[in-house]
């Protein structure tokens, strides 16, 4: 839950440079780092937009 805060990617676990926020499958708020954008998109997760 505070990763979230932290801003850190989802899918490298790494500080995220420029996060971007998504909804992971299970519509769990996640953000992802702008390298994993790719896999996010992927895995068909869902842009958030606030
Ligand atoms: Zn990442």
């Amino acid at each position: 839950m505070l990763s979230i805060f932290r801003k850190k990617c989802a899918v490298c676990k790494k500080k995220a440079a420029e996060p971007r926020k998504y909804f992971n499958e299970v519509n769990k708020p996640i953000v992802v780092c702008e390298k994993c954008v790719m896999y996010a998109e992927r895995r068909a997760f869902r842009k958030r937009t606030a």
